[in-house]
């Protein structure tokens, strides 16, 4: 369980992968001087579709793989798996990692912007309860990350990841996922960038 603490090491991100063989970025840790945090959204079109969730936080991206997308629905609880933490390089990947290799399949650039803790946001990870504030294209206003409590043998750590009523707040499941189906930093879709990395590798 290397994610109790809030805090992995990009060694899991790095031991997952063959970077002789797919165009993701190596994990090194990094510090930026800066006032706002990254936060992104990369969809993910691996065995399954899902969407990485994921917050800069102590020089890498906290991240949560998010089966069904995020919901602006405050309703909706919305799964969001914690996945080992990535290097702050993998905010701009967009490409297609080969069949074969960990996480197979075509990555979009889904959302991106800043982020903001509404709270300690180490003690909130570790808590397991972190209330934030989002400024991307895609997802705006109040957000919260509950840790659910661990099945017996569950290996994974499930949260969920609930929008705040506010006025972003949309009475509709599936908006966000159904309105927005291009990068935010090419425009392209997911076939897009699929053939795109084919012409290219
Ligand atoms: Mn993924």
């Amino acid at each position: 369980m290397a994610a109790q603490q809030g805090k992995m090491l990009l060694s899991t991100y790095n031991a997952k992968r063959d970077f002789a063989k797919t165009p993701e970025p190596k994990g090194t840790e990094s510090r930026r001087k800066q006032s706002q945090s990254r936060f992104l959204v990369q969809k993910h079109a691996a065995r399954r579709l899902h969407y990485d969730f994921r917050l800069e936080f102590n020089g890498v991206l906290l991240s949560w793989a998010v089966t069904k997308g995020p919901s602006a629905d405050p309703s909706q609880k919305r799964l969001a798996v914690r996945t080992e933490d990535h290097p702050l390089a993998y905010a701009d990947f967009e490409g297609t990692i080969p069949k074969g290799q960990y996480g197979g399949g075509t990555v979009m650039l889904w959302d991106q912007g800043s982020w903001e803790a509404l709270q300690d946001a180490a003690e909130g990870i570790q808590k397991g309860k972190l209330h934030f504030n989002l400024r991307g294209e895609r997802m705006r206003g109040g957000w919260v990350l509950i840790r659910m409590r661990p099945r017996a043998g569950e290996k994974r750590e499930n949260w969920l990841l609930i929008k705040e009523r506010d006025e972003f707040a949309v009475d509709d499941p599936d908006s966000l996922t159904e309105a927005f189906d291009d990068s935010v930093a090419s425009r392209r879709s997911m076939s897009q960038i699929e053939s795109a990395t084919d012409v290219g590798a």
